[in-house]
């Protein structure tokens, strides 16, 4: 069986899940499609407001049970697990408050008559989604479209089929009607045949490239509108006149947060020359707090990384690069622990012809670039073909901003690490994807901004 909960910190099997049939995926189909029309027929809006209200409250009620499920799935520490719980509470909460005015019609001015657009659903959405933010991701899909109207069918990550059935059971508890989130366990061949259904109007999801071009490509086959929000090689760049202090304190967060598994963490430190010693060494430090070690213990401040193949894959990046020439100026030993470790890791010397130049490592590996100003930063930063999130310090906020806005990435963040919040829109360009989730911009992912046009000589005639 593909989806199995195999504990990353004891590397046991803990459940194995078996795989959704052809007949399930045409069950759950036929049941989404049913509850759209439903949806598209009569104003349930204040009913699906109150199902989400409810989503957050039994969120918040058994944060720790839905922290624990994520934990053993995917083995992040406890407390991110918790915040991630929270997180999604919020913005289920979001997108319920906002709902109203998100709705309201826009109006476009013409001379030619009257014209508004209506936001409105369009069918079922499938969500493919990765285990890094088990439930996280999923709610950035679930809480704007339910509330619009878009049923969602999700195929999760095969290492987090706990949390994918828990977010099901979740929305049942709440009250969301049947057919409104369904989660299958599917093969790659169902996920092609789901999206190439007439009953589905859209497709996202949020992974690899490798994955995203493999959803997008059967939704553009199929005419299906799609977003994708792939991963990052996200610079982190200091400027002659950042306050070291203040990059010291984000220093472990941006790099080690989820160990290291985090799409906008900070991947290449890019640091001028007058900082880079001191920031070298603020590094060093920082990573050296790591305290790796059981993930349900409140004192870890390290987890394993969710897999075998994710340990392989990180060790193996490293490696490489090192045969290309990088330094280890940190890390990279082994871990005596029967669970996926990667000590955390620091590498310099990173050449353009270093296969690491142009390459995520999904795991607690910082790259630290020496440049000789800030123009020299702006290029390197942008000599990426991944463009997801980025961070300035700088002392001048202005400055940086302007500076920010030069990066060809879709977030930047001035004198902090990588944030997110239900109000704040989350996407990236280039090779990390297209599309928005999150804000308004993220509830306008799968709706029809449907336009009511009257000439104005209809208007006139009626008039009379
Ligand atoms: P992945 O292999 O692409 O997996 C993500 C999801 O896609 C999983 O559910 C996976 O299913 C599914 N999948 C992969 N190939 C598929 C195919 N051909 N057909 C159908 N489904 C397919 O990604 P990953 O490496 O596990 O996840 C980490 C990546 O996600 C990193 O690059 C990270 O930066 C990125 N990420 C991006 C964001 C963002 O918001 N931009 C957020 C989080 C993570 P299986 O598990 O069954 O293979």
């Amino acid at each position: 069986m593909a989806y199995k909960t195999i504990y990353p910190y004891t590397n046991e099997t803990l459940k194995e899940y078996a795989n959704n049939t052809a007949a399930d995926l045409e069950a759950a189909l036929a049941k989404g499609h049913a509850l759209y029309k439903k949806w598209r027929a009569a104003d349930c809006l204040s009913e699906r407001k109150n199902q989400l209200h409810q989503v957050a409250n039994l969120l918040r009620r058994d944060c720790d049970k839905y922290a624990a499920i994520m934990t053993h799935d995917m083995g992040k520490l406890i407390g991110e697990a918790k915040f991630e719980v929270m997180l999604c509470a919020d913005i289920a909460d979001y997108f319920a408050d906002k709902v109203d005015e998100f709705l309201k019609p826009e109006k476009f001015e013409t001379a030619a008559g009257e014209a508004y657009c209506v936001r409105q659903a369009t069918g079922i959405i499938f969500a493919v989604e990765p285990w890094n933010f088990p439930f996280y991701q999923v709610m950035r899909v679930f809480a704007p479209n339910f509330i619009v109207g878009n049923p969602i069918i999700l195929k999760h990550a095969s290492n987090c089929p706990g949390s994918a059935a828990a977010f099901e059971n979740l929305c049942k508890e709440a009250g969301c009607e049947e057919g409104a989130f369904k989660n299958l366990f599917l093969s790659y061949d169902l996920v092609s045949k789901a999206i190439a259904d007439f009953r589905v109007q859209g497709a996202c999801l949020t992974g690899s490239e490798r994955g995203g071009s493999s959803i997008a490509e059967a939704a553009g086959k199929n005419l299906k509108k799609s977003s994708l929000e792939l991963g990052g090689n996200d610079a982190f760049i200091v400027l002659d006149d950042a306050d070291m202090d203040e990059v010291k304190s984000i220093l472990f967060t941006t790099r080690l947060l989820n160990a290291g598994q985090v799409c906008v963490s900070s991947k290449r430190f890019i640091v001028t020359e007058k900082n880079y010693d001191r920031f070298l060494a603020d590094l060093k430090d920082e990573f050296s707090k790591a305290k790796w070690g059981d993930p349900m213990d409140s004192t870890t401040t390290l987890a394993p990384l969710s897999s075998a193949v994710a340990k392989k894959d990180v060790l193996q990046a490293i490696q490489e690069a090192i045969d290309d020439g990088a330094e280890c100026v940190y890390g990279n030993e082994p871990i005596d622990l029967p669970g996926y470790f990667v000590m955390p890791t620091i590498l310099v010397n990173v050449t353009k012809e270093n296969s690491l130049y142009n390459r995520e490592i999904f795991g607690p590996v910082g790259v630290v670039y020496k440049v000789k100003d800030e123009a020299a930063a702006i290029e390197l930063a942008n000599d990426s073909s991944y463009g997801l999130g980025n961070t300035i310090f700088s002392s001048n906020i202005e400055h940086a901003r302007a500076v920010g806005e030069q990066i060809e990435t879709g977030m930047s963040c001035i004198n902090t690490g990588f944030t997110t919040l239900p109000e704040l829109p989350f996407g990236g360009v280039k090779n990390s994807g297209y599309g928005r989730e999150l804000s308004r911009l993220g509830f306008n992912a799968f709706v029809n901004e449907h336009l009511i046009f009257t000439p104005k000589e209809t208007i006139a005639r009626h008039a009379k």
